[in-house]
């Protein structure tokens, strides 16, 4: 682990909550998020419960995020959310092109750094999602999607690829429980960070997300390029997710 990159547990709760199960899952958060250690931790919750995450973690060390963001500033866009209303919440994160946006809603590798390039020009932190299919893995094709899908982000520049996060998701490690093994990730990772490194961002964090746990989180962390996590179902469950912060501490 390199200790210029501080260490991210982010997580993403979908389609999840409501404000009742919110408040407690915030408070249980906020009661234990010392067990983070200098690690960061961040949950991106659905667009309704912004105000609410930033009412219930104001003051304490855990950052809130949002999960899309739109490439267009105002106007005739309805159900989008600018990266300005974002703003207007002290959003810190907002994922980009998570495989179920990139699957379901047909969204593009040059969308999802077009939006990545809006939360950046409002000083929000995107986090690049990206990951093949196990098709593409069994047909020995991985890296080639997963760079496919880095290169109109890496085109942003080194000064934008600084002031970002990327996810490294496989899709079939997605809400599966199955798990890519650490080595698996990190072979994915070592990739990454060389494209990274080649666009002048060697420090670029890099999280692995797909069904990871507070039982596996220590080995994933144990890898020299995977600087935190993306978690999904794990992070709905307070305790659950500050045991895999607290492996990240
Ligand atoms: C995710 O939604 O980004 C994710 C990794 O989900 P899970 O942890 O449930 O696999």
């Amino acid at each position: 682990m390199n200790h210029a990159r501080t260490r991210l547990v982010m997580g993403n709760w979908k389609m999840h909550g409501s404000l009742a199960d919110n408040a407690a899952l915030l408070g249980g958060l906020v009661a234990g998020a010392q067990r983070a250690g200098s690690a960061q931790l961040a949950v991106c919750v659905p667009f309704p419960y912004l105000a609410q995450a930033r009412q219930a973690l104001s003051g304490s060390t855990v950052s809130w995020g949002a999960q899309d963001i739109s490439v267009h500033d105002r106007g005739a866009y309805t159900g989008e959310v600018s990266a300005a209303m974002l703003a207007d919440f002290e959003v810190s994160w907002v994922l980009c092109g998570h495989s179920e946006r990139r699957a379901m809603h047909g969204e593009s590798s040059a969308l999802v750094a077009a939006k990545a390039a809006a939360a950046l020009g409002a000083g929000l932190t995107p986090v690049v999602c990206v990951g093949e299919t196990l098709s593409d893995r069994d047909a020995g094709d991985a890296e080639c999607v997963i760079g496919d899908q880095l290169e109109p982000v890496l085109a942003l520049g080194a000064e934008s690829l600084s002031r970002l996060v990327i996810a490294y998701e496989p899709v079939w490690a997605i809400g599966t429980g199955r798990t890519a093994t650490p080595e698996q990730a990190q072979a994915v990772h070592a990739f990454i960070r060389a494209a990274l490194t080649r666009h002048g961002a060697a420090q670029t964090r890099i999280l692995y997300g797909g069904s990871v746990k507070a039982a596996n989180a220590s080995d994933l962390f144990a890898q020299p390029d995977i600087d935190g996590a993306l978690v999904g179902g794990a992070s709905l469950v307070a305790e659950e997710f500050l045991n895999i912060a607290a492996a990240a501490a």
